[in-house]
C-alpha cells in the first residue's frame, strides 16, 4: 500500500476548487464522463490497430446513483489503469494540471468553456474521491485510490473492479446533496453529454417488447379484445453517440437534418428554413450543422442558440465572439477541437484560429445563400421575408458577407415583386433620377399607413419598395455609402414634387407677400414645436397640406429607439415634422381670401388636421374636435 502526498505547490487546492466558480460546479460531470469516453475510444482504438487481441465487449459506460451510500459512480469499460498510471496520471499530471488551473482562473469571474480542471473538479462536490480501475493490460491487478480532499491520498491493490475499466465514486459533499437527485442528473447528462461519443447507460427503461406482437381475439359475439403490450427493461441510453453532423453529408437525408433539429431543440415545434452542413479539415478542423431559423420580426433574442463542441462534448451555447455576431441568429452546431477553450473571450476574440474559423462560417453562410437563389430563385423568394432580417444584419456587420450578399440580397416593392440589386437599379433608373443624377430608392415602412403616398408616388410611375424591417434606417445607409449615386427616401419623407426632384418646376400662385401673411394663421392652428410650416408648388390636384418627416430625422429616430448607430441615450428623441403648404391649391386662396378671421382659422385648422389624419398623427381630444367640425362643415 502506498500512503502519500500529493506535490503541492498552490497551499491546498482543494478549499479554492470547492469554491471554484460556484454557478458552474455541474461541469465535474462533463469532466468525468468526457474522461470515461476518452477512455474508451482509446481502448477501441488499441482493439483496432490490434494492439489489443479479441473481443473488447461491452463499451458503453453507466452513472449511477446510490442515494443511500451517497453515492455518484461513473463507470467505464475503457482501458482502465495500473497502479503506476494512477500515480502519474491522477497524482502528479492530473493534480498539477488542475493547480495550474487554479493558480490561472481563481481571480477571474469569466472563464469560458472551463475546461482543464478535469478529474479534480469533482471534488467541487465531493468530500472523498474513490478510483477503482483496472488496466486492459494482461496480467495487471486492480488498483484503488482514495482522496478524502485534503493533499493526502492511499493508493492499493484492490480487487473491487473485476474486469477492465474504471470506477470513479464520488462521496457527495452534504452542501451538494442536489446531485444525488435522479431528475439532475438527467438534467445535467442532457445538457452536456447528449451526444458524447460512447452510449451512456443511466437506469433503465421500461418499452414493448419488440419481439412479441399483441394477439388480437374475438369472443363467440365477434367482439375483439387485444392483449395488453408485453413490457421489457432495457438500459435507458441517453445520449446519441453518432449525432448527424459527425457523418458525411451524402450520408444524410433531409428527413435526418429535420430530426436532429428537433433532437437539439426539442422545445421547439418550428421547422427550419433550411441548413448547411459544415465540414473542413484544413488549417483547422471543424464540422458542424447550422440551420436558418424562421426569424422574427421583433429580432427576439433567439431562445435556441448555437451549440459550441470540442470532438462532442459540450462547451457552451454562448458562441458571441466566436462566430460573427450576425451568425448568432442562427441556430445548430459548430463542433471543433482547434477553438481554445479556457480561455478569456477577449483573448479568444483576437485568436487567429478563432478569426479563421469565423471568417470560414461566414463565408460558407454566404456561399449557400447563393447556391439557393441561383439553384431555385422562386423557393429563395418564398422564404425572403423570414431570413431578411439575418442577411440584413450580415451586410450591416461583415464587410465580406455584404459583398457577396450583393448577389442574393432582394428589394421586394409593394406589389410582392422581388429583384436584385442590379435588377432594381436598372428598373428605376430612367424614371427616378433627379436633377443630380443620383437615383432615387423610395421605400415605405408600412403600406397602411403611408397608402396615401405610396399612391400619388405611384400615380407619378414611381416604384416604392416595401422596407418594413427594424435595421431599414441603418441598412438604407450602409447602401447609400456603397453606391454614392443613390439614395434611400421614405415616400413620405416629402411632398410628392421634391421625393424626386427634376429640374421643371410648378411656379407659385402666391406671392412672397401671400405667403407672409399666411404662415403665422396656420402656425396658430398646429404645435410649432412639432410642425415647421413651409409653402411648396404642386399641382391643382396634389393636397392642399402634407406632413412629412425629413428622412435624416425619422432615420436617427430609428436608429436611437434601436439603441443602435451611436445613438444611445437618445431614446426619446421629440418628432418633428414638416407641415407642406400648396401654394398652388385653390382652398389655400381661398384661406386666404377669407374676411372673417374665426372662419379663416376654421379652414386652416381643418385644413392642417386632414394632412395630419393621413399620417396617423391626429389622435384624442383632437380627433373628437376634427370630426365634430367637420360635422358642421357638412
Ligand atoms: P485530462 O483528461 O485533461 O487529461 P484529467 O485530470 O481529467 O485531465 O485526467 C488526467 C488523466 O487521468 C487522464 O489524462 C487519463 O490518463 C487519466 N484518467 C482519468 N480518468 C480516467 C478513466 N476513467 N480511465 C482511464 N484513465 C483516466
Amino acid at each position: 500500500m502506498a500512503k502519500g502526498q500529493i506535490n503541492v505547490q498552490t497551499e491546498n487546492i482543494f478549499p479554492i476548487i470547492k469554491q471554484f466558480l460556484y454557478s458552474d460546479q455541474e461541469i465535474f460531470l462533463r469532466e468525468l464522463v468526457s474522461n470515461a469516453t476518452d477512455a474508451t475510444q482509446k481502448l477501441k482504438t488499441l482493439s483496432n490497430i490490434g494492439e489489443v487481441k479479441g473481443d473488447i465487449g461491452e463499451t458503453q459506460m453507466e452513472v449511477k446513483i446510490d442515494e443511500k451510500a451517497k453515492t455518484l459512480t461513473f463507470s467505464d469499460r475503457g482501458i482502465g489503469m495500473t497502479e503506476e498510471e494512477v500515480e502519474k496520471y491522477i497524482n502528479q499530471i492530473a493534480f498539477s494540471g488542475a493547480e495550474e488551473f487554479v493558480e490561472k482562473y481563481k481571480d477571474k469571474a469569466s472563464v469560458i468553456g472551463h475546461f482543464g480542471l478535469g478529474f479534480y473538479s469533482s471534488f467541487m462536490v465531493a468530500d472523498k474521491v474513490e478510483i477503482f480501475s483496472k488496466s486492459y493490460k494482461k496480467g495487471s491487478t486492480a488498483v484503488k485510490w482514495e482522496c478524502d480532499g485534503s493533499p493526502n491520498f492511499t493508493l492499493v491493490e484492490d480487487d473491487t473492479r473485476k474486469d477492465r475499466g474504471t470506477d470513479i465514486v464520488l462521496h457527495i459533499s452534504d452542501d451538494s446533496k442536489e446531485y444525488l437527485g435522479e431528475y439532475k442528473i438527467k438534467e445535467l447528462l442532457d445538457k452536456y453529454c447528449k451526444f458524447m461519443a460512447v452510449p451512456i447507460k443511466f437506469g433503465t427503461k421500461e418499452v414493448n417488447d419488440p419481439e412479441h406482437e399483441p394477439k388480437t381475439t374475438a369472443d363467440k359475439d365477434g367482439k375483439e379484445t387485444t392483449e395488453d403490450h408485453k413490457k421489457i427493461t432495457i438500459d435507458n441510453v441517453i445520449n446519441n453517440p453518432t449525432p448527424a453532423w459527425t457523418k458525411a453529408p451524402a450520408d444524410l437525408t433531409e428527413e435526418e437534418y429535420k430530426n436532429f433539429y428537433r433532437e437539439l431543440y426539442p422545445m421547439n415545434f418550428e421547422e427550419s428554413l433550411f441548413h448547411i452542413h459544415l465540414n473542413v479539415d484544413y488549417p483547422f478542423n471543424l464540422t458542424g450543422i447550422l440551420y436558418f431559423p424562421k426569424l422574427k420580426k421583433n429580432l427576439e433574442v433567439q431562445k435556441d442558440k448555437i451549440q459550441l463542441y470540442s470532438n462532442q462534448v459540450f462547451v457552451t451555447d454562448s458562441v458571441e465572439g466566436i462566430v460573427p455576431d450576425f451568425l448568432t441568429l442562427l441556430h445548430g452546431v459548430i463542433d471543433s477541437p482547434d477553438i481554445p477553450l479556457n480561455v478569456s473571450r477577449s483573448y479568444l476574440q483576437a485568436d487567429s484560429n478563432v478569426k479563421k474559423i469565423s471568417n470560414y462560417i461566414s463565408k460558407k453562410v454566404a456561399d449557400k445563400l447563393e447556391e439557393l437563389f441561383k439553384k431555385d430563385r422562386k423557393a429563395f423568394e418564398s422564404k425572403w421575408d423570414d431570413i431578411k432580417i439575418f442577411i440584413e444584419y450580415g451586410i450591416l456587420s461583415d464587410e465580406k458577407f455584404a459583398k457577396k450578399a450583393e448577389k442574393f440580397m432582394l428589394y421586394k416593392n409593394v406589389d410582392g415583386k422581388y429583384f436584385t440589386a442590379d435588377e432594381y437599379k436598372t428598373k428605376i433608373e430612367v424614371n427616378q433620377t433627379d436633377k443630380n443624377s443620383k437615383v432615387v430608392y423610395l421605400y415605405t415602412s408600412d403600406k397602411d399607413a403611408q397608402y396615401s403616398y405610396i399612391d400619388a408616388a405611384k400615380s407619378k410611375g414611381y416604384d416604392v419598395l416595401l422596407m418594413d424591417s427594424p435595421l431599414t434606417a441603418h441598412l438604407v445607409g450602409k447602401l447609400e455609402q456603397a453606391d454614392t449615386n443613390t439614395t434611400f427616401t421614405r415616400v413620405d419623407g416629402d411632398t410628392i414634387d421634391k421625393l424626386i426632384e427634376k429640374d421643371a418646376e410648378i411656379t407659385s400662385k402666391l406671392t412672397e407677400g401671400d405667403q407672409n401673411v399666411l404662415k403665422p394663421v396656420i402656425e396658430e392652428v398646429v404645435d410649432k414645436n412639432t410642425f415647421t410650416v413651409n409653402f411648396v408648388s404642386l399641382s391643382e390636384s396634389d393636397a392642399p397640406m402634407t406632413v412629412t418627416q425629413a428622412e435624416f430625422m425619422r432615420r436617427m429616430k430609428d436608429m436611437s429607439a434601436m439603441g443602435g448607430g451611436g445613438m444611445m441615450g437618445m431614446g426619446n428623441m421629440p418628432d418633428m415634422y414638416n407641415l407642406s403648404v400648396n401654394s398652388n391649391h385653390p382652398l389655400i386662396s381661398k384661406i386666404l381670401g377669407e374676411k372673417d378671421e374665426a372662419k379663416q382659422k376654421d379652414m386652416a385648422k381643418q385644413a392642417a388636421d386632414l394632412a395630419l389624419l393621413s399620417q396617423n398623427l391626429l389622435k384624442g381630444e383632437e380627433l373628437s374636435k376634427f370630426i365634430k367640425r367637420s360635422v358642421s362643415l357638412i
